[in-house]
């Protein structure tokens, strides 16, 4: 008979999970039962939907639900294989040059998430003898991109123009070479980084520019080219960013030079070496584009809800960290006090969650508006908000 060991090799696991739960770090999921939209209902309540990335309500919109079928009918529900393989569809041609289009950069390609097209450009555009300098705030994937890239990688301090300079100077000469990062729009903290400022500096000091457009593209930009467009800013750069935000689809995406994406279709392991993006996911993607394109009014109803909001806050006297983006970000004290003010907003059918460390290094209430929310439902969060 076989006994029970004393001890086995995963017995890490209650140890780690403990000490997550003891530092108040631990999270777990919600599940949602319904379709994208303002109201949601979780865990198999309604509530009213603060903290979507959908911005402009795409990712229940029929015409992208349609464009998704029609690439299933025609193409099957898997693309089958990688895209040097036997995955590259036509439909997949057709998104690449609708997001070159989009970003008005000569070529683009298709990864299978945000996540994965940071991560493989930037191991693949800089290695060992190379320097990369990220905003401290950067995003996670730009993070374990220059990680996995074994370059020198050098935080500089949020949106810190001053300390970008002095780790320029300080470091560039010593390496082959440099690559600046940063998100466009914090997805934290909701404010902008100084793009302009960023494009002088690297021009300065011949660095390549990667900007993340994670949660600027669709929403910032006469056609939603994303903060870069809106910022005029037309020197030769890399773009990411995500089909799953405001484009209400799945995927990721690299824009940039011609040369730039033949490079990476050679060169990135997390292009390479995984299944090209699904039909639905690539055929929703394409109709998303066209809308964000040509209907700006979605961008005009999200920023009259950004401003109604702004002014609510301003008359509660309430201080958000930025009123820049549809990411608002509200401090309100430690974090038991982050987790009381966003349990009486649960109790109150408003879904906003407590984001606290060590996703973020202060505690605070992320609140997202979408294009899709109204007047009414805006004025009743301020109405929680303020009888808290
Ligand atoms: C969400 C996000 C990503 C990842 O995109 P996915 O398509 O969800 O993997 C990358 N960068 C930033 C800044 C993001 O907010």
């Amino acid at each position: 008979m076989k006994t029970e060991p004393i001890s086995t090799p995963y017995d890490w696991l209650d140890r780690s999970l403990d000490s997550i739960h003891k530092a108040n770090w631990y999270r777990s999921t919600q599940t949602i039962t319904s379709k994208a939209g303002t109201i949601a209902t979780i865990d198999g309540r309604e509530m009213l939907m603060f903290a979507s990335n959908n911005y402009l309500g795409l990712a229940g919109d029929r015409r992208l639900i349609e464009a998704a079928i029609r690439a299933t009918e025609m193409y099957g529900t898997g693309s089958t294989g990688s895209r040097l393989v036997t995955g590259h569809l036509a439909l997949h041609e057709e998104l690449e040059t609708a997001i070159a289009d989009l970003k008005n950069t000569e070529a683009a390609l298709v990864f299978s998430s945000g996540y994965l097209a940071n991560l493989g450009t930037i191991a693949a555009i800089v290695g060992a003898r190379d320097l990369i300098l990220g905003d401290e705030y950067n995003h996670s994937c730009l993070k374990k991109g220059g990680l996995l890239s074994g370059a020198t990688a050098i935080d500089y301090q949020h949106l810190d123009l001053a300390d970008l300079t002095n780790k320029l100077q300080e470091h560039r000469a010593k390496y082959r070479r440099c690559l600046i990062t940063t998100d466009s729009v914090f997805s934290m903290d909701g404010d902008l980084a100084p793009l302009r400022e960023i494009m002088d500096l690297a021009y300065q000091y011949d660095c390549m520019v990667l900007v993340d457009e994670a949660h600027g593209t669709g929403v910032f930009g006469d056609r939603g080219g994303g903060l870069t467009q809106a910022m005029g800013i037309q020197e030769n750069l890399i773009q990411v960013g995500t089909l799953s935000k405001a484009l209400g689809s799945l995927g990721g995406y690299v824009a940039g030079s011609a040369k730039l994406i033949d490079y990476l279709r050679n060169r990135a392991a997390t292009w390479i070496y995984t299944t090209a993006l699904s039909p639905a996911d690539t055929g929703a993607a394409i109709a998303a584009i066209a809308i964000v394109k040509t209907e700006a009014i979605l961008r005009q109803q999200l920023w009259q809800n950004v401003a109604l909001f702004k002014q609510g806050l301003e008359n509660l006297g309430i201080q958000a960290i930025a009123v820049d983006s549809p990411i608002i970000a509200i401090e309100v004290g430690d974090i038991p006090q982050t987790l009381q003010i966003a349990t009486h907003l649960r109790e109150n059918g408003i879904f906003a969650p407590a984001i606290r460390p060590p996703t973020v290094p202060t505690p605070r209430i992320r609140l997202t508006l979408m294009a899709s929310h109204t007047q009414v439902q805006i004025q009743f969060l301020m109405q929680c908000l303020q009888s808290w």
